[in-house]
């Protein structure tokens, strides 16, 4: 067999008897919401611009580069908390393409700021993760990845820089293979790499498709044997393209069920510098990105075609307009429409809460809309209400769960110059643990807060907002732990609560509660991890947690 079969995926057919689908339906199938995944470097930024051309959200590029962030030094990660306002509008990018509305949501570059990742991709349906042809599989991919299976997010695959020396395009995808125990299948297979690169075969469509002075141009071809490659290649690397694009028939066919339940990938070469491959992969995504599907919340399982409003907040980030506190709460909308002007029921307190002045994403001119659908993103302005992980709904009683919290394995004590401002700074630390910027840990014998992080950048961003916006000076002290984990009983019930009673007391300094007061134990190492864990069969040690 030459090539596996990427056929094109049609919508479920309408019988000519079925009712005409609701608007909600309508919008909400119409829906690609998806984040991009890659190690610093691989050409996230260059591939996001490339995408915003092809949708026509940006005429030139560098548009993205030059708004967005970069790789940066340290004293411009400060620079950019103080202007915040930038990171508002890029985090959200809208387009459309083929009769789809895709939402592109940002996730920062920095891996300190990596939490800030994972909870973007509770909000998407797909992932595109690119890597670099020179260097494959990279530690962040790789947990990136992890966070994706975690969630059976479908991912496409985009093997980035084939205009440079590259590895073998075989070497690559057994790599993909086994150190991600993902089932991959080639949806192109490129023509040379490096100088050499000339472009790419379309396994599902025979046709060639050819980097040439002025971008691509397609050549059909009958298949593999069609003489005409010789033609157009020139005969040696004809020869080449059959025999490796002839082992790669070896992987699997690309099918729709195992692509959504995350197991299986696509995988596009190309040269996102060089504007090359990236429509097939966008094409690609038009085909098998899911829309938005059915959300499980504590209450029960809610459809996107539903009428009623329902969503929650992923993100949090804070205005540009320090005096006035303002924050920007990002909800993934999961069913119903969102209109202008609605009050929504804030699940956690019960408040209600007015969205007056939603701020759409909408990609060509950033108009206002007025209203946004299942898959959408939008921002809510509030002073300090909404925080992440954070149900909003039209008046029902359910929390969505997902919005992941990983244990920190850096971790702080807080140490305040000022004692008299002890106040202040629980209120400062409550506020940005609300918005995500570090995890907050009250110790049950009553010392001094501790941050937990992934990065130091993380420390260093909470010191300076807590001086601008609070006036309160801290610094950090080592502790010597270097792990904690979330401590829940095994079964319901009074028997293993009272262990876990039991468990809290044995070193109460040990312990402490987090930001939604659950408990919550410190270890120095994974040996006395494990031998609490074995003392303590009753007990749930838990490194993620998944807020509501
Ligand atoms: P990010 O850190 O993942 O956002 O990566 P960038 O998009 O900023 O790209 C990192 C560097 O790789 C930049 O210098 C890009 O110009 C370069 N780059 C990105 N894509 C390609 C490509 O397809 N080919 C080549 N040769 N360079 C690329």
């Amino acid at each position: 067999r030459g090539a596996p079969a990427l056929q094109d995926i049609e919508t479920p057919a309408l019988g000519h008897n079925s009712p005409p689908l609701s608007e909600t339906a309508t919008e909400s199938r119409r829906r690609r919401t998806f984040a991009i995944i890659a190690h610093p470097d691989a050409g996230k930024t260059t591939l996001t611009e490339q995408l915003l051309l092809l949708g026509g959200a940006i005429q030139i590029a560098g548009a993205v580069r030059a708004k967005g962030e970069r790789r940066r030094t340290r004293s411009d990660w400060m620079k950019i908390e103080q202007d915040r306002g930038i990171s508002v509008a890029t985090s959200v990018m809208t387009f459309e393409y083929a009769g789809q509305v895709f939402n592109l949501l940002d996730t920062p570059g920095h891996e300190d700021f990596s939490e800030d990742t994972y909870r973007t991709l509770s909000a998407v349906d797909a992932a595109v993760m690119v890597i670099d042809a020179a260097k494959g599989i990279e530690a962040q991919t790789r947990k990136l990845f992890e966070v994706c299976r975690l969630r059976d997010i479908p991912i496409v695959t985009f093997i980035n820089k084939m205009d440079r020396e590259a590895r073998e395009p075989l070497e690559l995808l057994d790599e993909i293979e086994k150190t991600l125990a993902l089932d991959v299948t080639p949806a192109t297979w490129p023509i040379g790499s490096g100088r050499q690169f000339g472009g790419v075969y379309d396994m599902a469509h025979s046709t060639l498709r050819l980097l040439g002075e002025g971008g691509e141009r397609d050549e059909p071809v009958s298949g593999l044997d069609d003489p005409r490659i010789d033609t157009l290649l020139g005969a040696e690397p004809a020869e080449t393209l059959r025999e490796s694009a002839e082992i790669a028939s070896v992987y699997p066919e690309f099918e729709m069920a195992s692509f959504r339940e995350g197991h299986l990938t696509p995988i596009y070469f190309g040269s996102a510098l060089r504007g090359f491959g990236v429509k097939h992969l966008l094409d690609g995504l038009a085909r098998f990105a899911p829309p938005p599907s059915a959300r499980r919340a504590d209450a029960r399982v809610v459809e996107p075609e539903e009428e009623k409003l329902s969503g929650f907040v992923f993100k949090i980030q804070a205005n540009t307009d320090l005096q006035h506190r303002d924050r920007v709460a990002f909800l993934r909308i999961c069913s119903g429409k969102l209109r202008k002007g609605a009050r929504l029921k804030q699940v956690r307190t019960g408040k209600s809460i007015p969205v007056n002045a939603p701020l759409f994403f909408f990609a060509k001119e950033r108009q206002v809309a007025e209203e946004a659908w299942p898959g959408d993103v939008v921002g809510i302005a509030n002073h300090g209400v909404l925080r992440i992980g954070d149900t909003l709904t039209d008046g029902e009683e359910l929390n969505f769960r997902g919005v992941p919290s990983f244990a920190p394995e850096i971790l702080r004590r807080v140490r305040l110059d000022d004692p008299m401002l002890a106040k202040k700074l629980r209120k400062a630390l409550d506020q940005l643990a609300d918005e995500g910027v570090v995890q907050v840990f009250r110790p049950l014998d009553g010392s001094q807060p501790v941050v937990g992080v992934v990065g130091q950048l993380q420390l260093d961003v909470l010191s300076s907002r807590m001086v601008a916006e609070y006036g309160v000076n801290i610094t950090f002290e080592p502790t010597s732990w270097s792990t904690m984990r979330w401590v829940a009983p095994k079964e319901e019930g009074p028997t293993d609560r009272a262990a876990l009673d039991r468990f809290l007391r044995t070193a109460p300094s040990q312990m402490a509660e987090d930001h939604d007061n659950e408990p919550v134990a410190f270890f120095s190492s994974d040996w006395g991890r494990k031998r609490s864990e074995d003392e303590w069969p009753m007990l749930r040690f838990l490194s993620l947690r998944e807020q509501h």
